[in-house]
């Protein structure tokens, strides 16, 4: 067993209203309050009932499965990771 010689336990907080961002967002804009969002892929506006990602999700997955599977996999290493 070999650890990664991590020193720095502390991180920059940043000074940016973070907000939880998924790995969904790569592929959307936020517009406006939040209540819709942008498909960077295919300009489609998807309405965001209680400003849920289900939405995005069923979208992409219907109308661009590759980003899908992408968008998927990069999910998992997120969370893996934090
Ligand atoms: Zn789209």
């Amino acid at each position: 067993m070999s650890e990664s010689g991590e020193s720095t336990s502390s991180e920059t907080p940043t000074k940016r209203a973070y907000r939880a961002k998924s790995a969904i967002w790569e592929y959307y804009e936020w517009q406006g309050d939040g209540e819709k969002a942008t498909c960077t892929t295919c300009g489609s506006s998807i309405t965001r009932p209680q400003r849920t990602t289900t939405n995005m999700w069923s979208h992409l997955k219907n109308k661009h499965p590759a980003q899908w599977h992408e968008c998927r996999k990069r999910k998992e290493v997120r969370n893996w990771k934090s």
